[in-house]
C-alpha cells in the first residue's frame, strides 16, 4: 500500500517574533509541532551517524568521555570560524530534515491532517524547500526586543546582535505562503483559526 502523504507546514521568523506562541495555538487545534531546536539538541546527543560526523569534523573534544556533547567547547571552536560553523550546520540541518519527515509521516499515519515544523533558521538552511507550505511569524522590532528582554533578561544590545546576526524580515517574505502579524493590534487566535481553515481547504478541498 502507499504511504499517505504527510503535509508538512514550516513555521519560521526572526527571535522573539512569537513562532513558539503561535505553535501553541495550532496544538490546540490539534496540530502535532515540531520543535527543531530541541530536536537538533536530542539529534547531537543520541543519533550515532551525527555524532561521528561531528567527530569527524571537529574532534573527538566535541564529547566528553560520558558520550556528551561538549556545547561550550564546539562553541567556542564554530563561533569564531564561520566556515566551521557553516560545515556544522550541514550536518545537523539534514539530520533533523530527515528526522522531522520520518515524524511528519508517524504523525500524519496516527491522523494528523498535517504537522508543523517550528525552525528559526528554516529559509536560511534551505529547508523550506522540503516543506508543502510556509508560515512566516512578523512583528515589530521594538516589540520583539521588548519580549525578549522580558522573556530572557538580557540587554536590549543583546537582541540587537541576535536579530542582526539573522537574515532580514523583509527577505523571508518572498517565501511565505502565509504571514502572521504578531504586532498586538491583530488578534493572534483569529489569523491562527483562519490559516489552519485554509491549510484544510488545500489538504481535502
Ligand atoms: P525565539 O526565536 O527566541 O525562540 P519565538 O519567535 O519562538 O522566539 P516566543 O517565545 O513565542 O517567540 O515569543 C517571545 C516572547 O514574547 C515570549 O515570552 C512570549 O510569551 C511573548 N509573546 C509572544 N507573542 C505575544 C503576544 N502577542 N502578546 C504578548 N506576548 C507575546
Amino acid at each position: 500500500m502507499e504511504p499517505i502523504k504527510s503535509w508538512r507546514v514550516g513555521i519560521t521568523g526572526g527571535i522573539g517574533t512569537g513562532k513558539t506562541t503561535v505553535c501553541q495555538l495550532f496544538e490546540i487545534l490539534g496540530i502535532p509541532v515540531y520543535d527543531a531546536d530541541y530536536w537538533a539538541k536530542w539529534l547531537i546527543g543520541h543519533d550515532p551517524t551525527l555524532k561521528a560526523g561531528i567527530t569527524a569534523l571537529l574532534g573527538a573534544d566535541a564529547y566528553l568521555p560520558d558520550g556528551s556533547y561538549n556545547r561550550p567547547w564546539v562553541a567556542q571552536q564554530v563561533f569564531s570560524d564561520p566556515a566551521q560553523l557553516q560545515a556544522l550546520n550541514h550536518l545537523v540541518h539534514p539530520a533533523v530534515e530527515k528526522h522531522s519527515a520520518a515524524w511528519s509521516q508517524e504523525m500524519t499515519e496516527k491522523g494528523a491532517p498535517y504537522t508543523l515544523k517550528e525552525a528559526a533558521l528554516m529559509i536560511e538552511s534551505g529547508n523550506h524547500r522540503k516543506m508543502d507550505l510556509l508560515i512566516l511569524v512578523t512583528a515589530p522590532e521594538e516589540l520583539r526586543i521588548q519580549r525578549v528582554i522580558q522573556r530572557d533578561g538580557i540587554t536590549p544590545e543583546q537582541v540587537r546582535a541576535r536579530i542582526n546576526a539573522q537574515m532580514p524580515e523583509a527577505e523571508k517574505i518572498p517565501f511565505a505562503h502565509f504571514i502572521i502579524q504578531n504586532d498586538g493590534a491583530h488578534s493572534l487566535v483569529k489569523q491562527v483559526w483562519e490559516i489552519n481553515q485554509q491549510i484544510l481547504q488545500k489538504i481535502f478541498g
